[in-house]
């Protein structure tokens, strides 16, 4: 099968900025996305969880779930938040496929360190840090329903 692909870049100069633009996504997302958040320490990856969580209306605080791994936040859709950063090489299932193919919307960071566990269809962003300290992200949609929900967030 070829799923097409779609890329927008954006270049936010501030963390409020990425809230604000994953904000929007996480007022469009639907039941069972997929999300990946891929960039080094620091890009922004959890900052954007905490802007989507916003746009799905979790009150909650969102922090990083490196050390829990998973974490799960009630919103106008549930919210499983996964950060891989520590499964890098291992080899096991960790039965992440309930929340990858769920009813609510899975964020993953750091999911390069889960080769082969991915659907095709996803919506991947990843984050670079600048120069001048500001983020590039590039969102890259694959499947039509993704490059669907990338077309809305661009017309926002
Ligand atoms: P990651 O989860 O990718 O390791 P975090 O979101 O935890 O990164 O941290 C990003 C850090 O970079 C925060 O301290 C945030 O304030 C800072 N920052 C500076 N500029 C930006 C920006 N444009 N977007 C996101 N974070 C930014
Ligand atoms: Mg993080």
């Amino acid at each position: 099968m070829v799923i097409k692909m779609k890329e927008k870049v954006f270049i936010t100069s501030s963390s409020n900025e990425t809230r604000q633009l994953a904000e929007k996504l996480g007022t469009l997302v639907f039941p069972n996305t997929l999300i990946t958040l891929n960039g080094q320490l620091g890009a922004g990856k959890t900052t954007f969880t905490q802007g989507l969580a916003k746009g799905l209306g979790i009150q909650r605080k969102v922090t990083s779930p490196t050390f829990n791994i998973l974490k799960i936040y009630k919103g106008r859709l549930p919210l499983y938040h996964i950060d891989a950063y520590r499964l890098e090489d291992i080899d096991q299932d960790l039965g992440f496929e309930e929340y990858i193919d769920s009813d609510g919307v899975c964020v993953i960071e750091w999911s390069d360190f889960l080769p082969g566990l991915l659907p095709d269809e996803r919506l991947n962003v990843s984050l670079e840090i600048l120069e001048d300290d500001s983020r590039k992200l590039t969102f890259s949609a694959q499947g039509e329903r993704y490059e669907g929900l990338l077309e809305e967030l661009c017309t926002l």
